[in-house]
C-alpha cells in the first residue's frame, strides 16, 4: 500500500513529525480490539489441518507466513519524490502467498507478528516511532488480513492448493477486501488525526494504489503457481519484481511531480500581492508547504537598506522583526546540511534572502535546490513589485496631497477650495444659509518688500496657523493664493430668536461677528523676521443660500466685499449687491473712460488750495480729479481711480492729469501768482520709466518751472525696493520736481521712507487731524510730524481741516500749512485764479479770511 508525506503522514509511511500528531483513541482501541479478536478467532477456529505427510514443521509454515508479511513491509519501496517520501508495500502479495503457505486461521497472528517486526525494525533503524504506533500499524494490517481471509475461505481452500480459476477469483476478491480495509482504515486514521475530509483522502489513496494492487495480486498468484509447479521458477521472480518496482516508482514519481507543480503554482500565485508583509508571509507559508520545511525565513531588504525578517515554523505562525540595516556576515551560500538558502535578486537589486530548514530526516537534494531557485525568483520578483508599488503609493499620495494643498501653509489650495466647497454646497438644501469669509492681509506687500520674501512667507504661515486654530471642524479653510485666505461656513448657527416667529433670523450678523472675531484674534502681535507686527486683515463677508450660488460666485461677491472693507478703512464688510452692480460695470466704465480721455471736457480737475496758517497765503493747490460722466453724472476718484490703476489706461490718465494741472498752473502764473500745483500720482505710475520724460515734456510745453509741480505719492508703494521706482523718483527729482508724501502716518514705515526718498512736503493724513482733539496719540503724531518737518526742513501740510478748532489746534502744535473744507472745498478751475489772487492780496495785508468757495463736489 502507498501513501506519501504529502498527505501529512501515513500509517505505514514515514513521518518525521509523528510525535506531534494525536492518535485517535477510539479508533486505536477499536483496531487493537478487532486485531486481537481476529488473532484469537483464527487460532481457535477449526482450520485446515495440516496433512500428515506435510514435509514442513508447523512452526516453519507459521514462520514463513509471518516472515513474508514482515518482508512485504520491510521491502516496501521507499523513495523520495520532491520533498515527500512514498512507501509501497507488498501487502497483497504477501497475503496471497501466505494463504498458500499456512492455514488461513494462522494468518492474522502471523501478519500481526510480521507487521510488528517490520515496523519495529523500521522504527529502530530509520524512523523513530512510538511503540503504540508500531502496534497500531501491525493491528491494522491484522484486521485487514482477517477480513480478507474470511472473504476467501468460504469460497475456496487456498492452503497448498494449485490455483484454479475459482481460487484465483477468491484470492482476487480477498485481496480487494484487504485493499479496501487497509486504505479505508489508513484514510480514516489520517482524517481523524489531521482533521482532513475523509472522501478525498480515500479517493486519492485508492487511485494511487490501484496499479500496485493489480501488480501485487499478480505477483502473489504467479508466485503461488510457481511454487506449485516448481519452486525453481521463483528464480524468475526478482527481475519481474524489479520491473514492477520501476513501473511503480515511475507512476508515483509522475503523480508526485504533478502534485509538486500544483503546489508550486499555488505557492507562487499566493505571492501575487502588493504589500511587503503579505508577500513575505505568503512566501514563508508557500515555502513551508512546498518544502515541508521545519522553518522558513524570508529576510526582506528594502530599497532604503532597512531589513525585516519574516519567520515561520511548524506551528504555522509567522513572526516578524527588524534586522540591523547592514547584513550580518553572509551565511554559507548553500546553508548547512539541512538548510538551503538563496539570495533574492531582481536584476542587480538584492531584495532579500530565503532560508529553508528541512527536517533532520529529509535532507534536501538537487530537486530542492532547483525548486528553491525557482520559488526564490518568484518571491524576489514579488517583493520587488511590492516595494515598487509601495513607493508608487507614497508618490501618488504625496502628489495627490500636493494637488489640493498649498505647500507653504498646508492649507487647501484654491482649486480644492472651489471643488470641496462646491461639493459641500451640493449636500445642503437650497436655502440653507452658508457664509464665505474672504480674508486679505493688509500691507503684505510691504512686509515682503521691506523684510524680504522669507519674512512674507513667515507671516503667511503665522496667519495660516492662527486661522487653522480658529477654524471649526465643519468649516473649510483655504489659501486662495498670495495673501488671500477663505473660510467657508456651511453651518451658520441661528443666533437668538427671530423677530418674526417661525422665521429664520438672518445669518449675516453671525458671519460678521465671526469675521470680527477672526480680525481681532489675528491682530495679536506676531514676530516676523525679528520685527514685532500685528497681522491686519480685511475681510469680505457674503451670506447666501447654499443652492443660490456656487463657490466661484461666492468668492466673487466676497471679493467685492473685501475691497469694500479695504476702501472703507474698516476691517470687515458685508457683500452689498448694489456695490456689486457698480463693480460689474467697471469694464464698461473703462471703455467709457477711454472716450473721456479723448473728449477733454469730461475729466476735470477740482482744485483745493492749502493755506499758510499764520498768513493765510496759498502754499499750494491740490488737483483732484472729477469725472463729469455723460450718463452717470459727477463721479469722484473713489468711483473710478482704482479700476484705472488696474488697467493699461493708467499711463494716459496720468499724462492727462499732469497736462491739465500744468495748464491751470500756467494760467495762474500768467496772473503773477507763484503757487505750486500738487498732483496725486498713483503708485503704479512710478513703475513706468517713461514718466519723468513725459512730465518734463509737459512742463516744457506749459512753460512751468519744475519746482512749481509737486507730485504726491503714498509711502506704501514707495517702500517696495524695486529699482525702477528709485530710478523714476531720482529722475523726477533731477528735473527739479518736488515730492510730497501723501497720507503721512498711515503707512507701514513712514520714517524709513524718509531716509530713502528725499521729499519736500509731508501731508498729515486727515484721520489724525480729525481725531486730534480727543486722541492724544493722534495729536502726538501731528506734533511729531511737525517737529520732523522742521528738523528736516520739509513743509508740513495738515489735510482735512474742517473746523476752526482744528485749525487753532494745528497752529498751536506749530503746523504751518493746512488744507480742508474749513478753508476751501475743491473748486472748479475757473474760480482758482480769483481765489488765489484774493488770498495773496489779503495775506499781504496780513489778514486771514476763512474764505469759502463753492466746490464742484
Ligand atoms: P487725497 O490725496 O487724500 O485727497 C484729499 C481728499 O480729501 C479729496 O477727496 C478731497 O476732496 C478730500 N478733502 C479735502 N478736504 C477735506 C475735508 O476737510 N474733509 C473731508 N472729509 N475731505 C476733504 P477726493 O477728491 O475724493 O479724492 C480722493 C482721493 O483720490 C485722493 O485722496 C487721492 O488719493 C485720489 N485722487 C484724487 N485725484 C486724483 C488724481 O488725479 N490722480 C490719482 N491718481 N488719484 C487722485
Ligand atoms: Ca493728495
Ligand atoms: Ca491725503
Amino acid at each position: 500500500m502507498t501513501s506519501g508525506r504529502q498527505t501529512g503522514g501515513s500509517v505505514d509511511g514515514t513521518a518525521a513529525s509523528g510525535s506531534a500528531r494525536r492518535q485517535p483513541v477510539v479508533l486505536t482501541v477499536a483496531v487493537l480490539g478487532l486485531a486481537l479478536a481476529a488473532i484469537l478467532a483464527g487460532l481457535a477456529l477449526p482450520t485446515v489441518a495440516l496433512p500428515p505427510d506435510d514435509p514442513l514443521p508447523p512452526l516453519a509454515r507459521f514462520g514463513a507466513a509471518a516472515g513474508l508479511a514482515a518482508l512485504a513491509h520491510l521491502a516496501r519501496l521507499r523513495f523520495r519524490v520532491g520533498s515527500g517520501i512514498v512507501n509501497v508495500s507488498w501487502g497483497e502479495a504477501a497475503f496471497v502467498i501466505g494463504l498458500y503457505l499456512a492455514p488461513a486461521g494462522w494468518l492474522p497472528a502471523a501478519v500481526f507478528l510480521g507487521g510488528a517486526l517490520a515496523w519495529g525494525l523500521l522504527s529502530v533503524f530509520s524512523e523513530r516511532r512510538g511503540v503504540l504506533d508500531v502496534v497500531y500499524n501491525a493491528a491494522l494490517l491484522t484486521v485487514a488480513v482477517a477480513v480478507a481471509t474470511s472473504v476467501v475461505v468460504p469460497l475456496s481452500r487456498p492452503f497448498d492448493a494449485a490455483p484454479t480459476p475459482v481460487l484465483a477469483g477468491a484470492l482476487v476478491l480477498g485481496s480487494l477486501a484487504y485493499l479496501l480495509v487497509t486504505v479505508g482504515l489508513t484514510a480514516l486514521t489520517l482524517s481523524l488525526r489531521h482533521g482532513l475530509p475523509l472522501g478525498p483522502l480515500l479517493l486519492r489513496t485508492v487511485r494511487g494504489k490501484l496499479l500496485m494492487f493489480v501488480g501485487n495480486v499478480l505477483v502473489g498468484l504467479v508466485t503461488v503457481t510457481m511454487l506449485g509447479l516448481d519452486p525453481r521458477w521463483l528464480l524468475l521472480l526478482p527481475p519481474a519484481l524489479w520491473l514492477l518496482q520501476q513501473t511503480y516508482s515511475h507512476r508515483l514519481r509522475a503523480d508526485d511531480e504533478r502534485r509538486t507543480w500544483r503546489a508550486f503554482a499555488e505557492a507562487t500565485r499566493a505571492l501575487n500581492q502588493l504589500d511587503e508583509r503579505s508577500v513575505a508571509t505568503a512566501g514563508v507559508g508557500g515555502a513551508r508547504t512546498l518544502f515541508r520545511a521545519e522553518s522558513v525565513e524570508v529576510d526582506v531588504v528594502r530599497p532604503d537598506g532597512r531589513r525585516r525578517r519574516y519567520r515561520g515554523d511548524a506551528t504555522g505562525e509567522v513572526t516578524e522583526r527588524d534586522l540591523p540595516p547592514h547584513p550580518e556576515p553572509a551565511p554559507e551560500p548553500d546553508g548547512t546540511e539541512n538548510e538551503l538558502s538563496r539570495s533574492l535578486m531582481v536584476g542587480a537589486a538584492h531584495v532579500g534572502e530565503l532560508r529553508v530548514r528541512f527536517p533532520r530526516t529529509a535532507q534536501p537534494g538537487e530537486r530542492e535546490h532547483d525548486a528553491l531557485s525557482a520559488f526564490g525568483d518568484a518571491l524576489g520578483a514579488a517583493l520587488h513589485d511590492a516595494a515598487t508599488h509601495q513607493e508608487l503609493r507614497i508618490v501618488t499620495a504625496r502628489s495627490s496631497y500636493e494637488a489640493v494643498h498649498d505647500p507653504l501653509t498646508n492649507l487647501v489650495n484654491r482649486a480644492a477650495m472651489l471643488s470641496k466647497g462646491d461639493h459641500a454646497l451640493h449636500q445642503l438644501g437650497h436655502d440653507h444659509p452658508v457664509a464665505l469669509l474672504l480674508l486679505d492681509l493688509n500691507h503684505f506687500k510691504e512686509v515682503n518688500d521691506t523684510l524680504g520674501h522669507a519674512a512674507g512667507d513667515e507671516l503667511l504661515q503665522i496667519t495660516a496657523a492662527r486661522l487653522g486654530a480658529l477654524a471649526r471642524p465643519d468649516e473649510l479653510l483655504g489659501r486662495l493664493g498670495g495673501d488671500e485666505f477663505a473660510l467657508l461656513m456651511t453651518s451658520v448657527p441661528v443666533l437668538g430668536e427671530s423677530a418674526v416667529p417661525g422665521e429664520r433670523p438672518p445669518p449675516l450678523p453671525h458671519a460678521l461677528r465671526r469675521a470680527r472675531e477672526i480680525v481681532d484674534r489675528l491682530a495679536a502681535p506676531a514676530e516676523v523676521a525679528g520685527v514685532r507686527m500685528s497681522v491686519e486683515v480685511s475681510v469680505g463677508v457674503v451670506v447666501a443660500g447654499a443652492g443660490t450660488a456656487d463657490m466661484t460666485e461666492l468668492l466673487r461677491r466676497a471679493d467685492i466685499a473685501m475691497y469694500q472693507a479695504k476702501e472703507g478703512g474698516g476691517s470687515v464688510a458685508a457683500y452689498d449687491s448694489a456695490r456689486d452692480a457698480a463693480s460689474t460695470d467697471q469694464l464698461a466704465l473703462l471703455a467709457e473712460l477711454r472716450e473721456a480721455l479723448d473728449a477733454d471736457d469730461q475729466l476735470v480737475l477740482a482744485l483745493q488750495p492749502a493755506v499758510d496758517l499764520a498768513t493765510g497765503a496759498p502754499t499750494g493747490v491740490e488737483a483732484l480729479i472729477r469725472w463729469h460722466h455723460p450718463r452717470r453724472g459727477w463721479l469722484t476718484p473713489a468711483d473710478f481711480v482704482r479700476p484705472i490703476e488696474g488697467s493699461e489706461l493708467l499711463g494716459s490718465f496720468t499724462r492727462y492729469v499732469v497736462d491739465k494741472a500744468l495748464a491751470v498752473a500756467a494760467e495762474w502764473a500768467r496772473h503773477g501768482l507763484d503757487v505750486p500745483i500738487s498732483i496725486n500720482l498713483s503708485a503704479r505710475s512710478l513703475l513706468d520709466p517713461r514718466l519723468p520724460a513725459e512730465v518734463a515734456e509737459s512742463l516744457r510745453r506749459h512753460h512751468v518751472p519744475a519746482d512749481r509741480l509737486v507730485l504726491e505719492i503714498t509711502e506704501t508703494v514707495v517702500m517696495s525696493e524695486l529699482e525702477v521706482i528709485d530710478e523714476v523718483l531720482a529722475a523726477l527729482r533731477s528735473l527739479g520736481v518736488q515730492l510730497a508724501v501723501d497720507d503721512f502716518g498711515t503707512g507701514f514705515s513712514s520714517l524709513t521712507f524718509l531716509t530713502r526718498i528725499a521729499v519736500d512736503e509731508l501731508k498729515v493724513d486727515r484721520s489724525f487731524v480729525m481725531r486730534m482733539a480727543d486722541s492724544p496719540e493722534a495729536a502726538a503724531i501731528v506734533r511729531t510730524t511737525v517737529d520732523l518737518g522742521r528738523e528736516l526742513g520739509l513743509r508740513v501740510v495738515a489735510e482735512g481741516v474742517e473746523t476752526a478748532d482744528q485749525r487753532a489746534a494745528l497752529a498751536e502744535l506749530g503746523c504751518t500749512a493746512a488744507q480742508g473744507y474749513h478753508f476751501f472745498k475743491p473748486m472748479p478751475s475757473d474760480k482758482i485764479v480769483t481765489v488765489l489772487s484774493a488770498l495773496s492780496n489779503s495775506a499781504q495785508s496780513a489778514r486771514i479770511l476763512p474764505l469759502r468757495a463753492d466746490g464742484v463736489s
